[in-house]
């Protein structure tokens, strides 16, 4: 017995989960009542104990949550992107996508599963499912949903449809037209109009700490990343920002390995200020890049970064490590950049 009426979807991956969640949510919401549960907001129980089985869910699903599931069957499961992430709890790599994947072996014929193309590892997994497929984040324009040439189109059968352009939106970035790919082809899935599509994502707000503008005192910017936990998801941050930054980073680093970010890092970065546990680990993975300067608590980061900025750069926290070290989360962390960067504003 399912004790969910409504359909639903199961959205999970490395980066840009809570976001799409998010995109998705809006979406469905321009027709149905519809509820994010899971990682991201309220339990699935509390969600259910207090609305019932007959709203949408949109449901966040981590690694650890998977791990210890052995079934679900959700009407389209969405699988954003694969990188390292974690490996301080899982004991492999290949645990840790396995937790994620296995969600693809659940679905059955009535379901429906939505991939990124561009991530070999995921494309491999798809070709197994047993179900309906829709592919984003291919450069081809296959059936499905990508953007060309800026455009968000959809194509079904023999229909195309050009629905809005990315640079109309207020979400920035390379990886955030994946997330709005993936939230659109699970939409399509789940029945939804391709003007609530465009509506939904053409009215959508960045979330707070991803990539979060908080101001520009003296021609410096500053930019609210705290959500960033892995080296994937800084370097996403990067690529949005673009150029001449300064970025703080540190924390409790979750991967082994960050070195593959020194090319990202030579590209864009003019210093990196690395803080907390993780710094001399982080300092010796980044060694290809020169300008580095080690500190040791946030505050202190802050203010080496702060100072050294001139006109014409941004200061980006994209910490690329959990908080846990110096903060009870990513969102306090967050709230404490924000805070340096109001005093930075009332000196200045
Ligand atoms: P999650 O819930 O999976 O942690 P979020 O939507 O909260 O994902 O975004 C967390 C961070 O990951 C953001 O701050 C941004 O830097 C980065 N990010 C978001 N979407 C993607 C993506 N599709 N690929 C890579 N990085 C991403």
């Amino acid at each position: 017995m399912s004790l969910q009426a409504a359909p639903w979807a199961l959205i999970t991956g490395t980066n840009g989960k809570t976001t799409t969640c998010h995109l998705l949510a809006e979406i469905l919401r321009d027709k149905r009542s519809c509820e994010i549960c899971g990682n991201s907001g309220i339990s699935v129980c509390r969600s259910l104990l207090d609305k019932g089985p007959n709203v949408m869910r949109v449901v966040e699903a981590s690694s650890f949550q998977l791990k210890f599931s052995r079934r679900m069957k959700p009407d389209v499961a969405v699988l954003l992107n694969l990188s390292p992430n974690h490996l301080d709890w899982h004991p492999t790599l290949r645990d840790y996508y396995e937790a994620k994947v296995k969600v693809i072996r659940w679905l059955l014929a009535e379901c429906a599963l939505v991939f990124n193309a561009g991530d070999a590892r995921l494309e491999r997994e798809a070709g197994r499912a047993r179900c309906r497929r829709m592919s984003f984040g291919s450069e081809a324009e296959s059936p499905g949903v990508c953007f060309k040439s800026g455009r968000l189109v959809i194509r079904r059968g023999a229909n195309r449809h050009v629905i809005l352009r990315f640079r109309s939106i207020a979400l920035k970035g390379e990886h955030n037209r994946r997330n709005v790919e993936a939230a659109a082809a699970a939409a399509l899935c789940l029945g939804a109009s391709t003007q609530s599509i465009a509506k939904a994502v053409g009215a959508f707000k960045p979330l707070v700490h991803r990539i979060e503008d908080v101001g520009a005192y003296g021609g410096v910017s500053f930019v609210n990343d705290s959500k960033s936990t892995t080296a994937r998801s800084t370097a996403a941050a990067l690529e949005a920002v673009g150029k001449n930054v300064i970025l703080m980073a540190g924390g409790i680093a979750k991967e082994k390995r960050y070195r593959d970010l020194v090319p990202e890092l030579k590209k864009r970065v003019d210093r990196v200020v690395l803080y907390g546990r993780s710094a001399p680990f982080l300092d010796r993975e980044l060694s290809g890049f020169d300008a580095r300067t080690v500190c040791s608590g946030f505050e202190e980061a802050f203010r080496a970064a702060a100072a050294g900025a001139r006109k014409g750069q941004t200061v980006l926290l994209s910490p690329m490590c959990s908080s846990f070290d110096q903060f009870k989360s990513f969102e306090e962390r967050g709230e404490a950049f924000r805070r340096l960067v109001r005093k930075v504003r009332t000196s200045s």
